[in-house]
């Protein structure tokens, strides 16, 4: 099978020069091929974008928002087909595909409401007789590029916000799993979309730089590992693009020793091995805080012990990430951390790899310093509360975080001092919900405006501040002096 670009509300119809295989992650085996876009695609694309701008600028609030709830009718009637594009190219199992739909259509029933939304401010008689008022604005042609690991979700975080506020969009989604973007297009079309509304170009580097070079392109929104991240926001910055670049994760789990700690295994095992260990808000550190690691520890181990793979849990993206996985599991052992439960040979013809549990990490180790993106969990014990929150204050990354306590002080205390953007209180993977925004600190997140929420409608609208004052016979005669309000 053969998957191609679209563009201007149809599929492309050239011939490709480069393609790369998409797998099935549980057989495998190769299941496709997906066109890698040159320049001249994205060029085509921006330009099919850039038609259809005065168009979509000009349509109506409601015109806009009826697109929108017909696309979230539309989306969620086909939900489960999506689901299973998911499954077949990510390897997630079909309920957590599910689960990544359902929080999808969040983000759409956001965009339903664009009209209240888009309300600017108005101040009458600002001055004498002059009235002030503030307009939002839509960029122009805005892109997305985003990962593998959320195919349908992450660009449904940013698609449907950038539309509703009036953009134009090309989508750069993951070469991986590049079905889904084509699906929602798809569903975008038939819900009423103008042609060159929404237009997806599948690809690798090439596809990015020519995003982020492009002059017409306005604005870029990333989501991916964080060196491709930093990349993004200094090569989109220095083209003059307004960029938001959201970058990798090393999550921790903070658990004190009044937590419930069957609340806390059964929280760890589920954040930290939940679509293989493949989510940017996974748990990747417990921080076992004295006394409780041993029985911790314990009560992990024996309930990833009951995991089933196959059905719950699923197999990497590709064999080269397995492989990369393996490395880091391999150099834990060898820098001394123990290993309490084992994956490496997990069987099967897919890109299988067990869940895999280390104790006694130590904060030098590769397996703490880096994002392993796979079902690997490291513990790292700590003395005391402070020293916990010092040590994933010390972390470069700081997407999100948890602390797992039935001391409503020490919890207030945490959200207070962490310096994390995502804090979860006994909640292990707070995601927030789609009227509030999502986004890491420090090498989480590169640009000032979080993903989808206030901020998406603020990254994706220029806000234009209007004075203006009727004719008033009173006032005549000319004035040098800069004006001032009485
Ligand atoms: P990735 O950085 O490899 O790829 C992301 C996108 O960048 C893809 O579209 C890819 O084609 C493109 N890309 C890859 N290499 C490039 C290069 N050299 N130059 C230009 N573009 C390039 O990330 P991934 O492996 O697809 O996704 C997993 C990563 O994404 C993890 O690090 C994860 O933490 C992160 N992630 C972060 C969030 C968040 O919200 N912070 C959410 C989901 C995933």
């Amino acid at each position: 099978m053969r998957i191609t670009h679209w563009i201007g509300g149809k599929p492309w119809d050239g011939i490709s020069s480069r393609s790369g295989d998409v797998f099935d992650p549980a057989s495998g085996v190769v299941a496709a091929q997906v066109d890698f876009a040159s320049v001249s695609e994205v060029d085509a694309a921006v330009a099919a974008a850039a038609d259809a701008f005065s168009l979509w600028r000009n349509a109506s609030l409601a015109q806009r928002s009826t697109v929108m709830f017909k696309f979230r009718e539309l989306l969620n009637l086909r939900k489960e087909d999506l689901a299973e594009i998911v499954t077949a190219e990510h390897g997630k199992v079909l309920s957590d595909a599910a689960g990544e739909i359902q929080r999808a259509l969040e983000s759409v029933e956001y965009a339903c409401g664009i009209p209240a939304l888009l309300k600017g401010g108005f101040s009458e008689n600002a001055s004498n007789r002059v009235d002030v008022y503030s307009i939002e604005q839509p960029l122009g042609v805005v892109g997305v590029i985003s990962p593998f690991n959320f195919p349908a979700m992450v660009p449904l975080w940013f698609v449907p916000t950038a539309i509703a506020c009036g953009n134009v969009v090309v989508l750069k989604p993951s070469e991986k799993d590049p079905s889904a973007s084509l699906f929602i297009a798809q569903l975008f079309a038939e819900a009423g979309l103008p042609d060159g509304v929404l237009n997806v170009v599948h690809g690798d580097k090439v596809a990015v730089d020519r995003l982020l070079e492009h002059p017409t392109v306005k604005s870029i929104s990333f989501v991916g590992s964080t060196p491709i991240a930093r990349y993004v926001y200094e090569t989109g910055t220095a083209h003059g693009k307004r960029v938001q670049a959201l970058g990798g994760a090393k999550n921790h789990m903070v658990v004190l020793p009044d937590a419930d700690l069957d609340l806390a295994a059964d929280a760890a095992v589920s954040a930290g091995f939940g679509s293989a260990g493949e989510r940017c808000m996974a748990i990747s550190v417990v921080v076992a805080v004295d006394p409780v690691g041993d029985t911790l520890v314990s009560k992990i181990a024996s309930r990833m012990r009951t995991v089933d793979v196959r059905r719950e849990m699923g197999p990497l993206v590709t064999d080269a990430h397995r492989a990369r996985v393996r490395s880091y599991v391999d150099a834990g052992e060898a820098s001394g951390a123990s290993i309490v439960v084992d994956g490496r040979d997990f069987p099967g013809d897919g890109f299988w790899f067990g869940p895999t549990l280390f104790d006694h990490v130590q904060p030098d180790m590769s397996i703490y310093t880096d994002e392993i993106f796979g079902p690997v969990l490291s513990v790292v014990r700590a003395p005391s509360y402070d020293a916990a929150v010092s040590l994933v204050n010390a972390n470069r990354y700081g997407n999100g975080t948890a602390i797992f306590t039935n001391d409503g002080g020490a919890a207030r205390r945490f959200q207070n001092e962490i310096e994390v953007g995502m804090v979860g209180v006994n909640v292990p993977i707070p995601v927030p919900v789609a009227y509030y925004s999502f986004g890491g600190w420090k090498e989480s997140l590169f640009g000032d405006s979080h993903a989808y929420g206030p901020h998406g409608v603020h990254f994706f609208t220029r806000s234009k501040v209007v004075t203006s004052r009727w004719l008033d016979p009173s006032h005549g005669g000319i004035n040098l002096g800069f004006p001032q309000n009485t």
